[in-house]
């Protein structure tokens, strides 16, 4: 079938000239590859995966869509629940985003809320008891709870974005989203249990991934800006292969002043624990710097990525909680101090830096032991042009 054709700039999308307004304060010239897609489409009507680079504009191109999208339902004034819902699989991620549709969205005079775990439960149900929310940007979990609380439903929404969609369906909130997916629009279930619109973003996407998303939308189309979990090509990759981890906080403690005369640096670990330990030595060395994991009170991680943000401290310690979607203006550098997971944690990780066209580089620590992932890593500096020391070939050889 044919589908929208791309737009090459704002004047063409059909925004109202007070989001053109916004969009021209934020200094955003043209839109990005993903938008000039994504927003065409989106506006027809139809499901998307969409796919494309971390800091390329995805946000705002499931955003735009959303409020031109809502603006033209005839019941507008007459509901009371949400009509646009964002999911996504971070606490902090749900709150950043929500400060983007926030912005955006009153340029339309329309009313956006945000709920996820650990915050306060009587304030998010009273916001949404309240009713007039148009937009609701929700983690899985706490949605689910604010529906059995019956603060609100989700009979009005007809468009529905999966932000992160992989690492919803990785960090198993399939029947959480299923269950969602049950109470949009119970009146229509008849014919389809789908909300009107569903859309889908990430930077990577697995083929099974992509098989259990599919069971939530209709015929989507697949936009695809750059290939699927393409690290992006202005962060510039450097492996560091160590003897073993011994190493690794010398080769901190030589670089850290350095990158913190560049702009901010995050310093990814994989477990809880190391992070505060790391945290705490390099605190002891007389280096300022925050420490973020699933394990602290959410007040305690709203303060930490606040301050980080407004740069009250060069250096954030985090596990991958921080991974995914955050969009944090002044890092420079990522450090994989222990190697992610899998490569697409990793395309995701150093992906904090190098967003909306600025460069950044990312270190990956990395030793002899660790030679299943350094195959992993050839490839994906390959993919994204990025030289490939000969001791990182050497172990993936071996
Ligand atoms: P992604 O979700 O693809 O990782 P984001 O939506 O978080 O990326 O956007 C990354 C950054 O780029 C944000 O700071 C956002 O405000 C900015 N941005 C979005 N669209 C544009 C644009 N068209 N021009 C310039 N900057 C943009
Ligand atoms: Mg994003």
């Amino acid at each position: 079938a044919e589908v929208a054709k791309p737009c090459i700039s704002f004047a063409h999308f059909g925004f109202e000239d007070s989001l053109l307004a916004v969009i021209r304060k934020l200094e955003f010239t043209e839109p990005s590859g993903i938008q000039k897609q994504a927003v065409p489409i989106a506006l027809e009507g139809r499901d998307i995966i969409g796919i494309a680079k971390t800091g390329s504009g995805k946000t705002a191109a499931f955003v735009w869509p959303m409020l031109i999208h809502i603006m033209d339902q005839p019941e507008l004034d007459r509901g009371d629940g949400p009509i646009g819902l964002i999911l996504a699989p971070t606490r902090e991620l749900a709150h950043q985003i929500h400060t983007e549709a926030k912005r955006f969205g009153k340029a339309y005079g329309l009313k956006t809320a945000v709920v996820y775990g650990g915050a306060n439960k009587r304030e998010q149900f009273l916001e949404l008891r309240n009713g007039g929310v148009e937009i609701l940007v929700a983690t899985p979990g706490r949605l689910i709870d604010m529906i059995k609380m019956k603060a609100t439903n989700l009979r009005r929404v007809t468009y529905l974005v999966l932000d992160e969609a992989d690492r919803m369906f990785d960090l198993g909130f399939e029947p959480q989203v299923r269950s969602i997916c049950d109470n949009i629009r119970p009146d229509r279930q008849t014919q389809t249990k789908l909300p009107s619109k569903a859309l889908l973003f990430s930077a990577t996407f697995q083929k099974k991934v992509e098989r259990l998303a599919r069971q939530v939308m209709t015929d989507p189309i697949r936009i695809n800006i750059g290939g699927v979990g393409n690290s992006n090509e202005d962060i510039t990759q450097s492996i560091e292969v160590l003897p073993d981890d011994t190493y690794k906080w010398d080769w901190l403690m030589s670089h850290l002043v350095p990158f913190t005369l560049e702009g901010s640096v995050i310093i990814f670990i994989s477990r809880k624990e190391g992070v505060d330990e790391l945290a705490k030595n390099l605190q002891n060395n007389g280096f300022e710097c925050g420490a973020l994991h699933g394990d602290l009170m959410q007040h305690e991680r709203d303060k930490v990525l606040r301050d980080f943000k407004q740069n009250k401290f060069p250096a954030l310690v985090a596990t991958d909680v921080a991974a995914r979607g955050l969009d944090i203006k002044s890092v420079r550098n990522v450090v994989n101090y222990d190697i992610a997971r899998d490569i697409d944690s990793h395309v995701h990780r150093i992906g904090r830096t190098g967003r909306a066209g600025e460069k950044g580089t990312a270190y990956t620590l990395i030793t002899s032991k660790e030679d299943r992932f350094a195959g992993e890593l050839v490839r994906n500096l390959e993919q994204s042009s990025q030289p490939v020391p000969k001791s990182l070939m050497d172990l993936a050889m071996s």
